[in-house]
Parts: structure tokens; C-alpha cells; sequence
């Protein structure tokens, strides 16, 4: 039954499972967390067990990560309000934002954007795509490497490419791209590409990569543009 699922309904019934249980373990995280916080003030530990305590909360804290990010797939977006967003001041919005996060990388966000390009859409879940996409491409960049977003209009649409001289990815790794818990990095949740996915289509965008080992990785989205 599970093997005859479309891709985009397996995709949707994984979310909502994934959704649900990250709903029932947030509280109880919570909980633990708070206890081992009050813990590790306590004047009786010693430094070494401070430490430990500290350990524990840094690892409550990738759990909690992960959470917020299933948590966020299973917003029915339809409920969500959308409005006519001039994409070329979010994307100054959202790389103004992240230069701060790519300058501690050394990388700079070259920003080309046409003006007057409207898209209809929930505000929070188009910063969540950007901020998502660009963290990739800094993440994947050596020091110095710059990354470039561009944004203009394209038959209809609005097209917003992400370009970064990274490490870049194979045939094979471009495949699992988007699977749920995915990550080639040792702090990565894998459900980042997840969570654009969703986004892109529920607002009848299309998303797609295009990239070259070691040479950078290209990710090209469109939107319908507003009327
Ligand atoms: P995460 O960033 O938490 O690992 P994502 O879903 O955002 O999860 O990405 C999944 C994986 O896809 C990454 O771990 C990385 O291996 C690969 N990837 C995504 N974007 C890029 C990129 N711009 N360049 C190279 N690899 C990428
Ligand atoms: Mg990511």
C-alpha cells in the first residue's frame, strides 16, 4: 500500500505522522530540559557534572530543533494567510538577515532582483524558503565564496535563483535530496529541503536543482505572479 502511494502523498502522510509525534515528545522535552537547567545551577555539582548537565541540554536543544522543524510541515497551509509580497524587498529582507550568518563564514550575498515582482503568498513560509535555500548554499561554501540570489519575471512567473560555488552534490546525493532525515551534515535535521518542498507546492510553485560536484549547486524556483 505504502510502495503505491504517489510521491506527493506519501510525502504528506510522512509529514503529518512526523507532525503528530513531534507534537507529543515537544512537552515532555520541555519538562527535562527545565530540570536539567535548574541542575546544572545548582551549587552541590561539581564542574565536571556541570558539564554534563550543559551536554545534555545541548542535545535537548537538536532534538527541540528537529521538532519545531516536523512541527512546521504540518501547518495546513491553506489556513495560512496569504498577501501580495514584492519578493525583491523579502529577498533583501532575508540576505540582509543572513549576512550576519554568512559573514561568520567569510561569504557575501550578491543580490540582483528585478523591481515590481509580486507573488501571493504567506509571508512567513516564503522567508522560511529563502532562509532555508541560502542557509544550504552557505553552509555548502568555502570560506570567501560569494552566493548569488537573483529574482525576475519569466512568462507568468516569478523566477528566484540561488547560486553557490560549493561543494555541490552527485547524481546520487541530487536523488535523495528531500527524502525526510536526510543530511550529509553532522548538525543537519534533513528536513530542510522537506519543508521547501511543501511550501513550493502548495502556492503551484515548481523548485529545482541543478549541481555539479564540486563545482556548486543552482537552485532555480518559480511562483505564478500575482495579478
Ligand atoms: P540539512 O541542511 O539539515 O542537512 P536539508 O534538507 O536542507 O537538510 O539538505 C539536505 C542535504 O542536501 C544537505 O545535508 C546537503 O548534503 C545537501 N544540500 C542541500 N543544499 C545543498 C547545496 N546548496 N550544496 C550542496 N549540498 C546541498
Ligand atoms: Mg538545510
Amino acid at each position: 500500500y505504502y510502495e503505491s502511494m504517489k510521491h506527493s502523498e506519501r510525502l504528506k502522510t510522512t509529514g503529518l505522522l512526523a507532525a503528530a509525534v513531534a507534537h507529543e515528545i515537544r512537552n515532555p522535552l520541555t519538562v527535562v530540559k527545565g530540570y536539567l537547567q535548574l541542575y546544572e545551577q545548582n551549587n552541590a555539582i561539581d564542574d565536571k557534572g556541570k558539564k554534563n548537565f550543559s551536554i545534555m541540554i545541548k542535545e535537548l536543544d537538536s532534538a527541540e530543533q528537529v521538532i519545531s522543524q516536523l512541527l512546521s510541515l504540518s501547518k495546513p497551509s491553506k489556513e495560512n494567510t496569504t498577501e501580495k509580497l514584492d519578493v525583491k524587498l523579502v529577498i533583501h529582507s532575508v540576505t540582509d538577515l543572513l549576512q550576519s550568518y554568512g559573514l561568520s563564514h567569510r561569504n557575501y550575498i550578491e543580490v540582483f532582483a528585478e523591481e515590481d515582482c509580486y507573488i501571493e503568498i504567506n509571508k512567513i513560509e516564503f522567508n522560511q524558503l529563502l532562509v532555508n535555500i541560502i542557509k544550504n548554499a552557505i553552509e555548502a561554501s568555502a570560506c570567501g565564496d560569494s552566493i548569488t540570489v537573483t529574482a525576475g519575471k519569466k512568462e507568468g512567473f516569478v523566477e528566484i535563483t540561488i547560486t553557490d560555488k560549493g561543494q555541490g552534490m552527485s547524481a546520487e546525493e541530487l536523488e535523495l535530496l528531500g527524502t525526510p532525515f536526510y543530511s550529509l551534515k553532522s548538525k543537519g535535521t534533513g528536513l530542510g529541503i522537506m519543508i521547501c518542498n511543501n511550501i513550493v507546492s502548495n502556492y503551484n510553485g515548481e523548485m529545482t536543482f541543478n549541481s555539479s560536484k564540486g563545482k556548486g549547486t543552482t537552485v532555480t524556483i518559480y511562483f505564478p505572479l500575482a495579478k
